[in-house]
């Protein structure tokens, strides 16, 4: 005998059975019935199981008496007894393994799923590129290296470079010169020596060699050196006046490529290394049109709150504020491309990894939700277990709604107050439909 059929028997018996019951009871579905029709009606009665009032359940009779009470039958009403030691620690008994809460309205957080992947945050990463040509003599760094501001990272020879330090340190003695020259005019003028024109000219002399030492000091910052490089140099000693030129790292962060190799001809626009501080990285992520109005009726300013997960770590959630929401959708994809900050100086996430994650959005609706966990689903039907009296748990067939953050939406089955089985449930469940688990030896 199935299941069906001896739940309709104790219904019909205690007088409980009516609607979709009843028709099948009163010999509607006898033969040369349309096999839909019958199907419907059947269809109708598995419903019954998680529709059962506390009532009606209180009043079902099985063979051995009340069904509720039969250690054997209780199962076939959708009730479940739960050993108390089962249920979570109440005053430092039990074990826990079975948890329940109680059911309420609560404003929620919409969770809009991503797929992403980590890549360096280029706000903060520079492609290193000599200004001038010229060939690499020493090269400082590994690629992974993590480097100080500042630090040199490789040596440039270069002819141009040559030839603006010459160029430059000629300016210099000139203008040093020039102007030990203007003043030597000067003194001889103003002790009526010298001729005015004399002064006058030793002076222009020395306002040109002036501005070209400007124009070579100048080009000397273009072509890469601080003022630090050029007050360094000196004249009196011919070795340091060379044409190499140090390349320093603009940011401190780490070599994450490096194409430089001594002997290399480089020249300007050709990438040498990539330096990127990866103590935050970027994740890229594509949301779909469908979602993009709930994206847009957050401000950006705001932040808007993401959690990813890498299957590197599956057990981290990594949390990060989107600051990018693109102006246009990926034809290909169809999705809008949305960019999360997150910080990294743990260095755990590699840029390159894959994530799927999500992007939380909480609203002002109040929905009643239950943790996901709670809802379990038969069949094609979702239900909960509800808490009946002392120790006895009903499988109450529930409508589940949207997908939130926190879980799923019930549109009807529960009403805030009710105490469900969350944590645990699924042994209940496994109770409740024992004679699936066995049905070759429960008929
Ligand atoms: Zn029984």
């Amino acid at each position: 005998m199935n299941t069906t059929k001896i739940l309709r028997n104790w219904l019909l018996a205690c007088g409980i059975a009516g609607g979709a019951l009843a028709v099948a009871g009163c010999g509607k579905t006898a033969p040369g019935d349309k096999p839909g029709v019958k199907a419907e009606a059947e269809e109708k009665q598995e419903a019954r199981v998680g529709d059962l009032t506390v009532e009606q359940v209180l009043r079902a009779k099985c063979p051995h008496g009340s069904t509720l009470e039969c250690a054997e039958c209780r199962y076939e009403v959708g009730v479940v007894k739960v050993d108390p030691s089962l249920m979570q620690a109440a005053e430092g008994a039990g074990t826990g393994l079975i948890k329940t809460i109680q059911v309420a309205q609560s404003t929620t957080t919409t969770a809009v799923s991503i797929t992403g992947e980590v890549r360096m945050n280029e706000n903060s990463a520079v492609h290193l590129s000599p200004r001038i040509p010229g060939v690499i003599c020493a090269v400082n760094v590994d690629i992974g290296a993590e480097v100080a501001k500042g630090d040199v990272l490789f040596t440039l020879d270069s002819v141009e470079l040559g030839q603006a330090l010459s160029d430059w340190e000629k300016n210099r003695a000139m203008a040093e010169l020039s102007g030990r020259n203007f003043q030597r005019e000067k003194s001889l003028y103003e002790k009526k020596v010298g001729s005015e024109s004399d002064m006058i000219d030793a002076q222009m002399r020395h306002q040109e060699y002036q501005i070209a030492l400007k124009a070579s000091e100048q080009k000397l910052h273009v072509l890469g050196l601080s003022d630090d490089d050029i007050a360094k140099i000196n004249p009196n000693r011919h070795d340091s006046l060379s044409g190499s030129l140090a390349v320093r790292a603009p940011i401190s962060g780490t070599i994450i490529d490096k194409h430089a190799v001594v002997g290399e001809l480089v020249e300007p626009g050709k990438d040498t290394m990539v330096l990127a501080d990866l103590n935050s990285v970027w994740v890229w992520g594509g949301v779909y049109e469908r979602d993009l109005d709930l994206l847009l009726k957050r401000k950006l300013a705001d932040g808007i709150a993401v959690e990813l997960s890498v299957p590197a770590y599956p057990q981290t959630l990594f949390r990060g504020q989107m600051n990018y929401i693109a102006a246009t959708m990926d034809e290909a994809t169809r999705t809008i491309k949305v960019r999360t900050v997150i910080d990294n100086k743990d260095r755990r996430l590699r840029p390159g990894m894959f994530c799927q994650g999500r992007i939380l959005l909480t609203t002002d609706e109040e929905v009643l939700a239950i943790p996901k966990v709670a809802l379990l689903s038969d069949e094609g039907v979702d239900f909960v277990f509800t808490h009946m009296q002392d120790d006895y748990y009903l499988r109450t067939n529930v409508k589940r709604g949207r997908d939130f953050a926190e879980g799923v939406e019930i549109l009807s089955g529960l009403a805030p107050g009710q105490q469900i089985v969350t944590e645990g449930a699924f042994v209940l469940k496994s109770d409740a439909l024992r004679s699936k688990m066995g049905a070759g030896c429960a008929d």
